[in-house]
C-alpha cells in the first residue's frame, strides 16, 4: 500500500539523491539555468478517487516472467534507469495479468514483462532526453503516464523461456511497433495479435502505436504517483 500522504512531498530515497532525481535535485536541476523556468510539477487527476493498492508482480504471481529493461542499460535510455528489476501495478490489474498468464499457458506461451509502474520523475526524464519527433512514444509527464498509475504494462511472450518474435524490438520507436504494421513476419504479426486477444479478453486496452503496451481499462480511477520503485511497499 502506497500512503496518500506521500504523494505530495516524497521523503528522497538515498539512491534518488545519489541519482540527483529527487524533488530538489530536480527543481535544482530546471531551476539551475538562467531563465529560470518554472520547475514542471507532477500533475494530479481529480478524477483518481481509488485508493493504490499496489502488488508486487513477481510475488503476487510466480508463473509471470520479468525482463525489466529500465533496470539494465538495454533500453531506449541506454542507461539503467531503475534501481532494482521490480514490477508492480494495482491489485485488479495483477489479477488480470494472472488470468491471461492462464490463457496464454494453456495454449504453451507465458508472459513477459518489460515495465509495469513507473515512476512519474522516470517518465519526466524520458520525455526530456526524446526528441521531439519521437515523443509519440513516450507520455507527456505534463498530463502523467498509464505507467504512473500502476495501471499499464508492457509485456510480450515466452515460449520455455525463450522470447517469442513480435513485429519488432520492445521500444523500437518506429512505426515497425503500431499495430497497423503487417510488413512484419505472419508468426510474428500473429503472436502479437495472439497476446492482445486475451489482454483484451481480460479488460485491458491495446496501444495502437505500441504492440507491447496495455492500459488496464480503469485506469482513470488510480491516481498519478511518483514514490520511487524501490520504495513502494506492495503487497
Ligand atoms: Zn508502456
Amino acid at each position: 500500500m502506497i500512503d496518500h500522504r506521500l504523494h505530495g512531498a516524497l521523503p528522497l530515497s538515498r539512491r534518488a539523491m545519489l541519482y540527483g532525481i529527487g524533488a530538489g535535485g530536480l527543481t535544482a536541476v530546471l531551476g539551475g539555468c538562467a531563465t529560470r523556468a518554472p520547475a514542471l510539477r507532477m500533475p494530479s487527476d481529480p478524477a483518481a478517487n481509488a485508493a493504490p493498492d499496489l502488488v508486487d508482480l513477481a510475488r503476487f504471481d510466480p508463473r509471470l516472467r520479468l525482463d525489466i529493461r529500465y533496470a539494465t542499460p538495454a533500453n531506449f535510455m541506454g542507461r539503467v534507469l531503475y534501481p532494482l528489476p521490480r514490477a508492480v501495478t494495482q491489485r485488479p490489474v495483477a489479477e488480470a495479468l494472472s488470468r491471461v498468464q492462464t490463457r496464454a499457458e494453456a495454449a504453451g506461451y507465458g508472459l513477459l514483462i518489460f515495465d509495469a509502474y513507473r515512476p512519474w520523475r522516470i517518465t519526466k526524464m524520458m520525455w526530456d532526453a526524446t526528441p521531439p519527433a519521437k515523443r509519440e512514444f513516450v507520455a507527456d509527464p505534463a498530463s502523467g503516464s498509464r505507467h504512473n498509475r500502476g495501471c499499464s504494462i508492457d509485456l510480450s511472450l515466452h515460449r520455455g523461456g525463450i522470447e517469442v518474435e513480435m513485429p519488432s524490438p520492445y521500444d523500437d520507436f518506429t512505426p515497425a511497433a503500431y499495430r497497423s504494421n503487417t510488413a512484419a513476419p505472419a508468426e510474428a504479426l500473429a503472436a502479437s495479435r495472439m497476446l492482445e486477444d486475451w489482454m483484451v479478453a481480460e479488460g485491458f486496452v491495446p496501444l495502437a502505436n505500441e504492440w507491447w503496451h496495455y492500459d488496464w481499462a480503469e485506469w482513470r480511477r488510480y491516481p498519478i504517483m511518483d514514490v520511487p520503485l524501490e520504495a513502494v511497499t506492495a503487497g
